[in-house]
């Protein structure tokens, strides 16, 4: 279904302003190993250089020859638990924590060779990979950069759940959650300007949870096989179970935001916009994306001047409609 709208993202001629930004990708190759969240498969990561316009491509090589996943929206073959993406029966899963932070970093361009099905879930942040990649260091490419700039709003919505994308001067994104649990209630972002390293120390440590109840039922169906406390914040009816707590008392909706650029990554580009989330997740992101696709007339590719950083910016949201889980 996503092939034509998709092919729009590639046919769109962009418009260049000046001095452009160059596309970038990491400087040398790194790796790391580990489990994934919901296989429990060990798995090895490569992320390579990989030339202009390639994009992020995931590659599994323990295929009898390499198959190729790009990171676009005609790759995504599944938002269950995760997002996951595929190639006939090739298929890559829980890809937003390392994409979040390849878009963060504004890494346009890489090569991510992996030997099982899963991205390892590491701590069930971003964090272990933004140091990854601040290892391999970047290397700017001699090729512009291409946004996606909203023009007109887009929105989408599923019963109290909302997602309103307005046009805006940067990326910004705010974000509320809402769930019927004393430890979180309702949780929103508040006016954050945000640049790589704004992602570094406020988002990139939030971890990936889940209640007690759903984890045992994930568990009995076979999924969140690599689950535990080291990776997960496990709550009960009442509070954290993990001994150390929370990094932060709103680590939950800083999670979710970490999990919506991830996912808007698929996009293939930087998106140029303000995403205001009413109690998201995978199906909604994925829902805002086919949104965007479906919507050329909303958008336009540009090639944005040195002086128009697209830093993202989250802002607080009061508008939201106040819901509970
Ligand atoms: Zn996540």
């Amino acid at each position: 279904m996503f092939q034509n709208v998709a092919a729009n993202l590639k046919s769109a001629s962009a418009f260049r302003v000046g001095e452009t930004l160059n596309q970038k990708t990491i400087a040398e190759k790194v790796a790391c190993t580990g489990v994934g969240l919901h296989t429990g498969e060990a798995v090895q990561m490569v992320l390579h250089p990989a030339r202009p316009d390639s994009g992020i491509v995931f590659v599994r090589t323990d295929f009898p020859y390499p198959v190729e996943i790009p990171v676009r929206p005609d790759s995504i073959s599944s938002t269950r638990l995760a997002t996951t993406l595929g190639k006939g029966d090739a298929t890559v899963s829980t890809v937003e924590h390392v994409l979040a932070a390849l878009y963060a970093l504004g890494i346009d361009n890489v090569r991510i060779e992996m030997d099982g099905p899963e991205v390892p879930v590491m701590d069930g942040s971003s964090a272990p990979f933004v140091h990854l990649l601040r290892a391999a260091g970047t290397f700017e490419q001699d090729c512009s950069r291409r946004v996606l700039k909203i023009r007109r709003p887009i929105e989408v919505r599923d019963g109290e759940k909302r997602i309103r994308l307005l046009p805006s001067r940067s990326f910004k994104v705010s974000y509320a959650v809402d769930f019927a649990h004393p430890l979180i209630g309702r949780q929103e972002i508040r006016e954050w300007k945000i640049d790589a390293a704004h992602f570094e120390e406020e988002i990139a440590h939030a971890r990936t949870f889940g209640f007690l109840h759903e984890v045992e039922a994930l568990w009995k169906a076979g999924l969140a096989r690599g689950g535990s406390f080291e990776n997960t914040v496990v709550l009960d009816s009442h509070a954290v179970i993990n001994r150390e707590g929370l990094r932060w008392e709103d680590e939950f909706v800083r999670h979710k935001v970490l999990d919506l650029i991830g996912d808007l990554a698929v996009l293939g580009m930087p998106l140029q916009g303000h995403v205001c989330v009413e109690r998201g997740g995978h199906a909604m992101h994925q829902k805002l994306i086919v949104a965007i696709l479906e919507n050329p007339s909303a958008w336009q590719i540009i090639e944005p001047a040195t002086g128009d950083f697209l830093g993202l910016d989250v802002i607080p949201f009061g508008a939201l409609v106040r819901a509970t889980a």
